[in-house]
């Protein structure tokens, strides 16, 4: 529970939009994996699994709401100020803690994606799984969560790269290339030595492709940084009773 319960946790906020369904989530699969401890199989590992059940609990509660209006986070809700202010103080990789600002900014950036590319960005880049880990998680092929996770960090770069981008460099260039989505395929080890070779030669020309790889560095490491939330008081105390009950064993108290 110590473990597993507030990437759990988090992982039902950014997927189901909701807090209740977040909690709910939780207690429902952290109990589900204990019941079911019995029959796991060590073939895939304990976090691929637990990630695996808790999107399947995700995905069933956006269909039951299918018929409420679907619930999107507009960008449009973040001025512009917030948006330069994002792009210029974006942490370097040192950096373990976001700014409230920052953690706002990018929960609202990373919902706006569609389910099936956050969910991969979700897991790949935040929670930290391999691509094969969070392919065992989806029930998805490795390449089909390596195109799903190239588009979800377009689209998240997009969704955070400053207007003002274009104007402090030079403008884009009519014949460049693809840079974000190269960087993407290179991060993941999917760039022939050839292809990287030519996107550097670009890169060291082209002011404005260098300033794109920046920022999705900087946003990749945001991804990263992000912390992990506090599973609510009174969640745990649930959890951990239901727990006590099903293993009918004792639980040292909180
Ligand atoms: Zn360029």
């Amino acid at each position: 529970m110590t473990r597993f319960a507030p990437h759990v946790y988090r992982f039902g906020m950014t997927m189901c939009h909701d807090e209740e369904d977040a909690r709910d989530v939780v207690q429902d699969r952290l109990l589900a994996m204990v019941r079911s401890l019995k029959t796991y199989g060590a073939d895939s590992s304990l976090s691929t699994w637990l990630y695996a059940i808790a999107h399947h609990a995700c995905a069933k509660r956006r269909r039951r709401r299918v018929s409420a209006p679907r619930q999107v986070v507009s960008l449009d809700r973040l001025d512009g100020a917030d948006r330069n202010r994002l792009a210029s103080s974006a942490p370097s990789p040192e950096v373990t803690a976001l700014s409230n600002q920052q953690r706002t900014t990018l929960e609202a950036a990373t919902r706006s994606l569609e389910p099936a590319q956050r969910v991969v960005l979700l897991l790949r880049d935040v929670e930290g799984l391999s691509a094969p880990a969070a392919a065992g998680a989806l029930g998805l092929s490795v390449a089909a969560v390596k195109s799903r996770l190239h588009r979800a960090r377009v689209s998240l770069r997009a969704a955070l790269a400053p207007l003002r981008e274009g104007v402090a460099t030079a403008p884009r260039r009519h014949r460049c290339p693809d840079v974000v989505a190269a960087l993407s395929r290179h991060l993941e080890g999917d760039l022939s030595a050839r292809d990287c070779a030519a996107m550097e030669a670009h890169i060291e020309g082209c002011p404005s492709c260098r300033t794109a790889c920046e920022s999705v560095r900087q946003v990749l490491a945001m991804c990263q940084a992000s912390a992990v939330p506090v599973v609510p008081a009174a969640t745990q105390d649930r959890l951990r009773e239901a727990i006590r009950d099903c293993l009918a064993v004792d639980v040292p108290a909180r």
